[in-house]
């Protein structure tokens, strides 16, 4: 049995970073268990919306020159076959901010946070069981080692190990969905590139596509359920492109999957039990469209802040957490436009 920390947060990404950070910053011996080896890739289009960026610079600091990736100046969403756009978050009446949002390289941003978090960080190395003795949690790894504290943050995406642990039943409730992005140097489109494109038709069936630029790459994304393939459902993205916006594409530079859980968008969150809290997507905390970077750094921060609190009382970190976290889980839900429902 190795040493004991106050904190494992479980998961390296903006959720868990934000998190650590927040708890080395007021002492408390952290460790980021990242299954990952470091520097890992995140398939995601790296866009921060809303104030993502400024609540970045206010947690970690300005955001260095190697992780930026341009700008967008909005999301445009077609929606039917008319190519009729509709500006994002489409759906919603509230009026569309039009400006410049700054996009990142995930690899690259990803690793800067977690640099900058300060905490001790074990990569390469999964979660695979909690269990709870004598009032410390036990973290079981890949490579047979059991790790202890006095609080795990499950800050570990969509897919997440830590909440399939703590909640069993709600895995068949939530199903994960699929996304695969292909990166491209050589390209050329008949699109407006300074904005983000998200193609939702009835004739792309059994999935969602979505195009955008950072710096001169072009990004093609494809994402949807069961039914059909990410390789096929990308191969008939590309082809309606083709015909309908001009799209030519050389070799691909980089393919990118992932599993991805939009849990809000059934009006599902869940924050944790007792001294386990769930953050970021984890937790089911992402707005309209999977927007997630900036409610992981949100929900990241206030389950540190959760754990401090605790600490210094006798009332439980999960209890603190729900309170001080419901803003983030009501701004997800209200962009979704839906309830809440108990869990
Ligand atoms: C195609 C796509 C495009 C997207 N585009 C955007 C966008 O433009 N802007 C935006 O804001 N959001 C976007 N998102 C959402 C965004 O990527 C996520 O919501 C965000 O990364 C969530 O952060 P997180 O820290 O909660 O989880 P993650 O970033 O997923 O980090 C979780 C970490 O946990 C690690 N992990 C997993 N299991 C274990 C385990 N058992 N043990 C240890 N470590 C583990 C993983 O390796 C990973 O590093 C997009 C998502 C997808 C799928």
């Amino acid at each position: 049995m190795s040493e004991a920390y106050d904190v494992i947060v479980v998961g390296g990404g903006p959720a868990g970073t934000a998190c650590a950070k927040v708890l080395v910053g007021e002492g408390l011996k952290t460790l980021v268990l990242e299954r990952k080896r470091l520097p890992r890739n995140k398939c995601c289009s790296g866009i921060l919306f809303s104030n993502g960026k400024e609540l970045v610079e206010e947690i970690f600091g300005e955001i260095p020159e190697r992780c930026l990736a341009g700008t967008v100046t909005d999301t445009l969403a077609f929606i039917d076959e008319n190519r009729q756009a509709v500006p994002y978050p489409f759906g919603l009446d509230k009026p569309v901010p039009k400006r410049p949002m700054q996009q990142v390289w995930r690899k690259e941003f990803d690793y800067w946070l977690i640099e900058k978090s300060g905490a001790e960080v074990m990569d390469g190395l999964a979660c695979n069981s909690i269990t709870e003795e004598r009032g410390k949690v036990k973290i079981g790894t890949t490579n047979g080692s059991v790790l202890k504290c006095d609080y795990v943050v499950g800050a570990d995406g969509g897919d997440s190990r830590v909440r399939r642990i703590l909640f069993p039943e709600l895995e068949e409730r939530i199903k994960c969905q699929w996304a695969y992005q292909v990166y491209y140097t050589i390209w050329d489109i008949e699109l407006d590139m300074a904005y983000y494109y998200a193609f939702m038709l009835p004739s792309l069936q059994g999935f969602h596509g979505g195009l955008g630029m950072k710096e001169n790459v072009l990004c093609l994304c494809v994402h949807g359920g069961k039914g059909k393939k990410p390789m096929k459902a990308m191969e008939e993205f590309r082809v309606y492109l083709q015909e309908h916006a001009g799209l030519s594409v050389g070799v691909p530079i980089r393919k990118e999957a992932t599993r991805f859980n939009p849990m809000a968008a059934k009006g599902i969150t869940v924050l944790g039990s007792g001294n386990i809290l769930l953050a970021g997507e984890a937790g089911g905390l992402t707005n309209l469209n999977v927007e997630g970077i900036t409610p992981a750094i949100r929900s990241g921060a206030i389950a540190g802040k959760a754990i401090m609190m605790a600490n210094a009382s006798c009332v439980d970190a999960e209890e603190i957490y729900v309170g001080e976290v419901r803003n983030v889980v009501n701004d997800c839900l209200m962009s979704w436009n839906v309830e809440g429902k108990e869990v």
